[in-house]
């Protein structure tokens, strides 16, 4: 069964039984005759359908951030501003799509050339929880505009918002089979990637599913996107600006509960100002409130999952053992459901083999170092590559950080955000690909050449 649950109360919301092979095929077939004809439909057609929907996300937004909450536990705040960002994304590719989308004449001069962009074809999108609809839009919006069919596979514990988002687009006007959920668990996952009428992939979550479905699609050759955990860096050299970078780190540590890909997660810290972020960091990450994501007061909700908690315990645990000191937190929330204390880890031995995981929790670790060629080196020392924030204004640190930093994205005397404007992505174990901006409009996009002699 796939189970819609209540992580404040561990209430079942509603359980749905998967789909049997037969829908799964019927679904599929309508992926594909859909394409047939989607595939020919002009872009300001799909344009507007996109608006509609972005219409349709602002008009409902309440509703279906009630449903977000429910399902996995975010502030009801914070899931009304990503419903609206979902509705933006739809308008950035409904005012951007068609121009960008335009054949493009070659420099050559001995024919008459250009490409074109067509689109491939029924796209799966396999997605995690953690944003159930942001993570949706962002890789339906551009598809769809293209001209792509896409077939949505959820995390089995949001099927509420998947069935949701398949009828927003639905209401918007995108054609039956233009947009479906399929109601799967991932062990069914491999038949829909074998089919022939899957074209390319896309997955959002953790490392070992990206490989499972990158092995499976290019055993098949069938390009895939895949977003992938991050252990975000979070530099702060001494000319930052001390009380925005901390009163920052503490929003981007704990953004969805700390259950974000791009939250901050490794605080390096110069020598000279240590001490005093520490202090301050420490203070506001205690002051937070945990508790009822409904009420508007409450700054974390519970994590989405019972395992995602006992998970991020056992996590803490190793990271204590390895001789790290818990500086506030460090266990459950008693009485919030699956919540967990936002926590500030010290004098984590920065080669402990947990040092280099991703804490998908309000977990922060704090390191200490003597220069910018030191933080840059910590910075890198992780597997992954997806964001960093750096805090100086000091114009050489700052081309450093800009050109050494091994990442997909570099912020600034910011904290890393996702923006519908701009390319999103990672190097090295946090995937490869790009969503969003411009870019994201040609990963699912036959750059077809055409060159006709003159
Ligand atoms: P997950 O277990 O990998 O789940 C993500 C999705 O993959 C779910 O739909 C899941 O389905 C499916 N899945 C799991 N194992 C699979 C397999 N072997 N084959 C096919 N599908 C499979 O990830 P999670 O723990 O829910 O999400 C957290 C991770 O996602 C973190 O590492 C986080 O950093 C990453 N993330 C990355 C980004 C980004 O943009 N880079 C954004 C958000 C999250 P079931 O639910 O049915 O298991």
């Amino acid at each position: 069964m796939i189970r819609s649950m209540n992580p404040y109360n561990g209430a079942l919301l509603r359980a749905f039984e998967p789909h049997s092979e037969t829908e799964i095929e019927r679904r599929l077939d309508l992926a594909w005759r859909g394409f047939q004809c989607y595939r020919k439909s002009a872009l300001e057609e799909r344009a507007r359908k996109l608006a509609r929907a972005a219409e349709i996300l602002d008009a409902e937004k309440g509703r279906l951030a009630a449903l977000i909450t429910q399902e996995m536990g975010k502030t009801i705040g914070s899931a009304e501003a990503e419903v609206a960002k979902c509705a933006l994304v739809c308008r950035y590719y409904a005012l951007t799509g068609e121009k960008a989308l335009a054949a493009r004449r070659l420099e050559v001069t001995e024919a008459e050339s250009f490409v074109r962009f067509d689109p491939l074809g029924p796209v799966l999108a396999v997605m995690p929880w953690n944003f159930p609809f942001w993570q949706v839009f962002r890789f339906a919006a551009p598809a769809l505009m293209v001209g792509n069919t896409g077939l949505l596979k959820h995390a089995s514990n949001v099927p509420q918002c998947a069935l949701a988002i398949e009828d927003v687009l639905l209401r918007a006007g995108f054609p039956e089979g233009v947009f479906q959920t399929l109601l799967v668990e991932s062990q069914a996952v491999a038949a829909v990637l074998n089919d022939d009428r899957v074209v390319a992939a896309t997955l959002t979550g953790s490392e070992p599913a990206g490989s499972s479905v990158a092995s499976i699609a290019g055993s098949r050759i069938k390009k895939t996107v895949l977003e992938l955990g991050g252990s975000d860096p979070f530099i702060v050299m001494p000319s930052a600006d001390l009380a925005k970078a901390v009163s920052t780190a503490v929003k981007a540590r704990v953004i969805c509960s700390g259950q974000s890909c791009i939250a901050a997660k490794r605080f390096i810290v110069a020598d000279s100002i240590y001490e005093e972020f520490e202090r301050a960091f420490v203070e506001q990450m205690r002051a937070l409130r945990v508790g009822d994501p409904f009420d508007r007061a409450t700054d974390l909700g519970p994590l989405a999952t019972e395992k995602v908690l006992t998970d991020l315990e056992n996590q803490v645990e190793r990271a204590k053992a390895a001789g790290a000191r818990v500086l506030t937190g460090g266990r459950r929330a008693e009485g919030q459901g699956w919540a967990y204390l936002p926590t500030v880890l010290a004098d984590l031995p920065r080669n402990s083999a947990v040092a280099k995981e991703e804490f998908f929790g309000p977990v922060a670790m704090l390191f200490r170092v003597s220069s910018c060629e030191e933080a840059m080196e910590l910075a890198n020392d992780t597997p992954f590559g997806l964001g960093s924030s750096v805090w100086t204004s000091d114009e050489t640190e700052i081309g450093k950080f800009t050109e050494g930093i091994e990442a997909g994205q570099v912020f600034v005397n910011a904290m890393v955000a996702s923006d519908p404007r701009v390319p999103f992505g990672g190097v090295k174990r946090s995937g490869y690909g790009r969503e969003l901006g411009r870019d994201a409009l040609y990963e699912f996009a036959n750059i077809k050449t055409v060159w006709r002699a003159v």
